[in-house]
């Protein structure tokens, strides 16, 4: 029986019968060669307006699954939404975990009881926790049925799990948690029921056993709706030894951290309650088992001015070696303490013109093997009481750097995103670099005008590398990542030209293996997501505890 939310829910989501007749007649003129604007302006809807693109393909599925129209992969690309979205190689559903308080005591993070601490609820992303009164289950079903309505392929999912400090949520919590969202993944589209209860954490003696997790992991192994990224948000304190083989346990894949400032006097001052060398054993913990790295950097921090923040951005690229990096210029906000320094006149926030010339300054200065994810947090401007408003940040500054004549070269801006390529053309490019504790290959493939068709992380820890305790970790090279790009595709809908299909992944494979074996190491371990075990064990690499692992002796 469904509920009378998941029912009002299925009927907000059919497509009326008005809409179907017509979309019938857009999608014949579609097929005829007629282009998908035209066709939709030659059919508008009796009160005015046009059928929308997520119309148009929901019509699409359901003229398939009532056997009117056979599958076509050319038909649903013309006209399917906002393709930038997938352009990545994968599809990001973001969930939002409950809320509940964080140990953390930072003077610039908001408060709002409804909220995850750090989170507003007209966040975009955040909103929809709310609206699901953050069920994992629901957050997850509702963005699949979302994008695959705008025509998305859905069958690799990054789970992105936001909400303060994960790390500081009970463990029970945070398995159930995964293994809704896990569940969400596992079953068809149409079965958009949810079953009640949980098992939950158990203990097993001597540690905890995950039995519905597990279970719920290896049915994704071969579900439609393969998880190949599993991402959480911690705070660097919270990194221990024992916390890394959790986050395994869970499926994690990547860590955001929020590093925030490399400046003991300025993370003191903004009451973070760590120090810089927190972060740099968090992050080189974190390297030694594996994860993909995202942190968290913060300018305009109180007590900062923007040539310290110039300066401090600098020290991101000495040991830490961020693979991913998200920008946040602190943000006045008046649920959180630092309004209160502002109403004593000590703290004043940069103008946007001040932030633009600082991000312009700190970009060309991103290594090539970083990614920059973000350069300001997506807060409606209402809530800013004073400083820069603008979202579109990012735009203001990529102008910025075409005026000066400079350009960054992070991932991010190199991606080769949905444009087709050559593989006779592409060349394969090593960036080696040192980090604490690990010499880092970034094996990219790049395209003759300095495209990154795919890469991969491979991480070569020293003798002095933190111990994870985990012992298949022992005397092992690490990879940390594979990335190939190109449209998302559907599994078997193979596209000429698209990168993730031209083998360019089994290529990386090898340069890592024979870097690993040139240096010694006796085996290579890769991090896998569950969806993407299968990838690697058809590639020669065998299953182990929690990573995948080849002999190289
Ligand atoms: S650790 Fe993060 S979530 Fe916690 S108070 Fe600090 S900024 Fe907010």
């Amino acid at each position: 029986m469904r509920t009378a939310k998941q029912q009002a829910w299925v009927e907000n989501h059919a497509i009326k019968p008005e809409w179907l007749a017509l979309a019938r007649r857009v999608m014949g003129e579609v097929q005829g060669g007629t282009g998908v604007m035209d066709a939709l302006r030659r059919h508008p809807l009796t009160d005015g307006g046009y059928l929308g693109k997520h119309v148009l393909v929901a019509a699409y599925h359901e003229m398939v699954r009532l056997g009117e129209l056979g599958p076509d992969a050319h038909l649903l690309e013309r006209v399917r939404m906002k393709p930038v979205r997938t352009l990545s190689g994968v599809t990001t559903v973001t969930v939002l975990t409950k809320p509940y308080p964080c140990p953390g005591k930072c003077i610039f993070c908001p408060t709002d009881v409804r909220m995850p601490k750090s989170y507003l609820p007209d966040e975009p992303g955040a909103m929809r926790g709310l609206e699901h009164d953050f069920d994992p289950y629901s957050q997850v079903r509702s963005r699949m049925t979302a994008l695959e309505n705008l025509g998305h392929p859905t069958d690799k999912i990054e789970l992105l799990i936001l909400g303060g400090t994960w790390s500081s949520y009970k463990r029970d919590y945070q398995a159930w948690f995964v293994r809704r969202c896990f569940d969400a993944l596992n079953v068809g589209h149409e079965e958009w029921i949810q079953p009640e209860g949980h098992e939950g954490l158990q203990d097993a003696g001597g540690g905890f056993d995950t039995p519905d997790l597990r279970a719920a992991h290896a049915v994704n192994e071969g579900a439609a709706h393969r998880n190949v990224g599993l991402v959480i948000e911690t705070r660097p304190d919270a990194i221990t030894p024992d916390e890394v083989r959790w986050l395994r346990i869970l499926g994690v894949t990547k860590v955001q951290m929020g590093a925030q400032s490399l400046d003991d006097r300025i993370l003191d001052l903004n009451k973070r309650g760590h120090d810089v060398e927190c972060t740099r054993r968090a992050t080189a913990l974190l390297r030694a088992a594996g994860f993909k790295i995202a942190l968290h950097w913060m300018p305009n921090l109180h007590g900062a001015t923007p040539d310290s923040d110039l300066e401090d951005f600098g020290r991101l690229w000495s040991g830490l070696c961020p693979d991913e990096i998200k920008i946040y210029p602190n943000q006045l906000l008046a649920n959180a303490e630092l309004h209160e320094y502002w109403l004593r006149g000590e703290f004043r926030p940069y103008t946007t013109q001040q932030l633009i010339d600082l991000l312009a300054d700190l970009k060309p200065t991103i290594p090539r093997y970083c990614r920059v994810n973000r350069v300001i947090r997506d807060i409606p401007s209402t809530n800013v009481v004073e400083g820069n408003r603008r979202t579109s940040l990012r735009q203001d500054v990529h102008a910025e750097l075409r005026r000066r004549g400079t350009r960054c070269q992070c991932v991010r801006c190199r991606e080769v995103r949905g444009k087709e390529i050559e593989a006779a053309t592409l060349e394969m490019n090593d960036l080696v670099y040192p980090t604490r504790h690990a010499e880092e290959h970034f094996i990219s493939i790049d395209t003759p005008d300095d495209r990154l068709a795919g890469f991969l992380r491979l991480s070569l820890p020293d003798a002095a590398a933190p111990r994870t305790g985990i012992p298949e970790l022992e005397a092992a090279a690490v990879i940390r990542e594979v990335h190939v790009y190109g449209q998302s595709l559907a599994v078997g809908a193979e596209k000429a030209g698209s990168a993730q299909h031209t083998g360019l992944g089994t290529r990386l494979l090898r340069r890592a293996e024979d870097i690993a074996r040139r240096a010694g190491f006796e085996k290579l371990a890769v991090i896998s997501a569950v969806g993407t075990r299968q990838y690697y064990i058809e590639r020669g690499f065998a299953r182990g505890e929690m990573y995948l692992l080849k002999y190289l002796r």
